[in-house]
């Protein structure tokens, strides 16, 4: 499924004294089917750039192209539902927002307005649950009452419902200990390999995006600056010091390495596989 950005600007308040400008002429195409980065400090135009991918925002200047939709100030949208159940939108502390009094009845309030039928409903429910790993013993629980790992899963479940094919994450790690960072990472995997979705992920945790991500888009003060595949970018200090990025752990270790001891280490996403290398050459 195409997703592209032409030509896009967009001003929040103009003709206003309150008018800023949050994204200047972005051209960028955003891959399908990969786990897509989009990092860049607090202000760069993140989540400004990811609200215009399902209308929420409509580009001041130039269009969005979404499958077959066209996003622009004239632009042509066939059925704004359609394309809202296209690209799922997991923002930033989701939980703040459950209102409903059970796990089943937050997960399919989206789902409401599309006339299933009963048992369908219930096994989208079901299926949605089982994705982000919790079982059906969940369905009546109290959504207030689980534990900050458990909330973020019914809030992911509440999108994966929909079965969209784009599916993006503002900030998903904050928050999460380490075990729910672990089972997040196995999910987002498994999103991409099993059911072939086009993840995008905003986040500030460069090792996080460091270990999941395929490509990475960064922005600064509204302008597209990189873009490239994770190996042209975050796996390469040269980079990393040319744009101000922080770098990964387990790239500065692998770097300190190379210079300090002239040992070459293979690329690593993972602590742990760097760790494996590590005692194999220490034998
Ligand atoms: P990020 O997600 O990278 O932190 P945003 O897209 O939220 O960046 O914001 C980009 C710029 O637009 C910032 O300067 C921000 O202050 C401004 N901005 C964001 N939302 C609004 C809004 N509703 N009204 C006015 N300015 C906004
Ligand atoms: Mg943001």
């Amino acid at each position: 499924m195409e997703i592209k950005y032409e030509n896009v600007s967009y001003v929040y308040n103009p003709k206003t004294a309150l008018k800023k400008v949050a994204l200047k002429d972005i051209n960028l195409v955003i891959q399908d089917s990969q786990i897509n980065a989009l990092i860049g400090t607090s202000g760069s135009g993140k989540t400004t750039l990811i609200e215009l991918l399902n209308s929420l925002l409509v580009p001041t200047k130039g269009k969005v192209i979404v499958d077959k939709d066209i996003i622009a100030n004239k632009g042509y949208i066939k059925n704004i539902n359609q394309l809202r159940r296209k690209v799922g939108i997991v923002f930033q502390f989701p939980e703040e927002q459950f209102f409903n009094l059970t796990v089943k009845k937050e997960i399919e309030f989206g789902l409401l307005s599309f006339n299933y039928r009963t048992n369908e409903l219930d096994k989208r429910v079901s299926d949605a649950l089982k994705m982000v790993g919790l079982d059906d013993s969940y369905l009546e629980r109290d959504p207030f009452k689980l534990s900050n790992g458990e909330q973020r899963k019914v809030a992911i479940a509440s999108i994966l419902v929909f079965n969209p094919k784009i599916i993006v994450f503002d900030e998903p790690t904050i928050g999460l200990d380490y075990d729910s960072k672990k089972n997040l990472i196995k999910l987002i995997r498994m999103l991409k390999n099993r059911y072939n979705k086009t993840i995008i992920i905003i986040s500030h945790d460069i090792d996080f995006i460091h270990n999941i991500s395929d490509y990475v888009i960064l922005l600064d003060k509204g302008n597209l600056i990189l873009t490239g595949s994770k190996y042209d970018t975050l796996a390469n200090p040269a980079v990393l010091k040319e744009f101000n990025i922080p770098m990964p752990k387990v790239v500065e270790f692998s770097y300190k390495v190379l210079k300090k001891k002239g040992i070459k280490m293979g690329y690593r996403d993972d602590v742990n596989d760097l760790l494996k290398d590590i005692y194999r050459y220490a034998k």
